[in-house]
């Protein structure tokens, strides 16, 4: 038997599915996230081109291994040199496949995304064939205004402490302060409210909490 918190994220996570498909994009529910690297798995195209974006999330998971390894065209961005992941970030706006993360995910469907460099955030609106993200529960806010101060207030925070060299005041506190400091890691926003190829956002959201 479901406990009152399986009963109450499976509930979330079908109000999130039905607002997602409002807006021409598709959601998929996953309890574990065994099931979330299938069901990405499956959602790739067979033999096609992917590659993914800097998200914590689908590498912690063991995503992008699983990818790895599986029969797909895989440009790894994570293991080239600097100049080589440029040519890749160009070149995944041909391909058959982005996988990447949220920062938030509104209950009515609306996904906000915080970069560096912009990659990301141009892969999600415009480019590969499909978009794969992919969401713990943990990234779902109440509202678009809630979605956007998660990414901002939240989010972006934690992930400046992964980056040793820069000097954001975020880095001193641990809060946002709304920066343009050398090493912002907030330099492009990204609210996606609709999509304008249905289908080709694919959000497969995790009963767990999963990245930040
Ligand atoms: S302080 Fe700057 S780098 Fe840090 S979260 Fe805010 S805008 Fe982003």
């Amino acid at each position: 038997m479901a406990t009152p918190m399986e009963t109450r994220n499976e509930l979330l996570a079908k109000k999130v599915i039905s607002s997602l498909e409002r807006r021409n994009m598709e959601g998929y529910f996953c309890k574990t996230k065994e099931d979330a690297i299938k069901k990405v798995l499956e959602l790739i195209p067979e033999g096609g081109s992917v590659s993914w974006g800097g998200s914590m999330t689908i590498r912690d998971m063991g995503l992008t291994e699983a990818i790895k390894n599986g029969n797909f065209e895989v440009y790894d961005r994570d293991i080239v040199s600097p100049e080589e992941q440029q040519i890749i970030y160009r070149k995944v706006f041909s391909m058959d496949c982005f996988v990447t993360s949220a920062n938030a995910i509104s209950e009515d469907g609306v996904i906000i995304n915080i970069d560096a460099t912009g990659n990301r955030v141009a892969a999600i609106s415009f480019g590969p064939k499909n978009v794969i993200i992919v969401a713990g529960l943990n990234k779902i806010a109440k509202d678009e205004d809630a979605a956007m101060k998660r990414a901002r207030g939240t989010a972006a925070p934690i992930n400046a402490q992964r980056f040793p060299n820069i000097q954001t005041p975020c880095k001193i506190d641990g809060t946002c302060h709304n920066c343009t400091a050398p090493g912002c890691i907030c330099c492009s926003i990204s609210t996606v409210r609709n999509s304008p190829i249905k289908g080709r956002i694919k959000v497969v959201l995790v009963d767990d909490s999963l990245g930040f």
